[in-house]
């Protein structure tokens, strides 16, 4: 199957999933998950009109991003660790995989060196799989007053990963939790927060129709996964 096709067949699985929950296909933004492909498939996605990239690892990444048109627009999607905090800041838009306070602040201060903001969002580990990374909703909560306050940091949302199912229907419960979550931090930073980042190629279908603003699609967009092998 083509990237055009399997692109075609994405954007009619968000379409489709709008219409049964009433929700306008606009609210919806495509993430293309590029890890573990070339950067010759992003240029073929960026002829096919996808502008915004998702990365899980900072080193693949930085290689990729330096040999991509610089128009992109880049998610960093994965665990980061506070010594590629630096790095993860100057390549990209967004860090959708923020979750400790210690974490926020050394965004902070790299943002702040760079004299930037940074958006993020806060990653929660929704179904508590030890395997996962990402907040306990209960932290989340605790923590949210103090990472807003830091001056350098944008929050505009919150970020899960469902545990994989092969019955998407089973992780519902997940998507919906998240979407109660994002409405108890409203209330504590007394606005709406625009994001909530959920839905892979398995479980899009009930993340959109659970309120998700942002899919993260890999497989289904590009195929298989490679080893993609990086300088350093
Ligand atoms: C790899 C990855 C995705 C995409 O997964 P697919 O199942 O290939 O669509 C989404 N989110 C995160 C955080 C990932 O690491």
């Amino acid at each position: 199957m083509s990237l055009a096709g399997n692109l075609e067949k994405v954007e009619r699985r968000i379409a489709d999933a709008c219409a049964r929950s009433g929700r306008n296909p606009d609210e919806v933004q495509l993430v293309a998950v590029t890890k573990g492909h070339p950067p010759e498939a992003i240029r073929e996605a960026v002829d096919l009109g996808l502008t915004l990239f998702g990365e899980n690892k900072l080193q693949e990444a930085k290689v990729k991003i330096s040999r991509c048109p610089g128009r992109l627009r880049w998610h960093m999607i994965g665990h980061l660790q506070s010594n590629k905090v630096r790095d993860a800041v100057h390549f990209f838009e967004m860090i959708q995989s923020v979750d400790s306070l210690s974490l926020a602040e050394e965004i902070n201060r790299w943002a702040d060196r760079g004299a930037k903001t940074m958006p993020i969002l806060l990653e929660v580990n929704v179904a508590g799989e030890s395997s996962k990374f990402g907040y306990r909703p209960d932290r989340l909560l605790a923590e949210l007053a103090q990472i807003n306050a830091l001056p350098k940091i944008e929050i505009h949302g919150l970020m899960t990963i469902a545990p994989w199912t092969p019955e998407p229907e089973k992780v519902r419960p997940v998507f919906r939790r998240l979407r109660e979550l994002k409405a108890e931090c409203d209330a504590i930073l007394g606005a709406p927060l625009p994001h909530l980042s959920m839905g892979m190629s398995g479980d899009l279908e009930v993340a959109v129709e659970e309120g998700a603003t942002m899919v993260r699609i890999g497989s289904a967009l590009f195929g298989p996964r490679q080893k993609i092998v990086t300088e350093r």
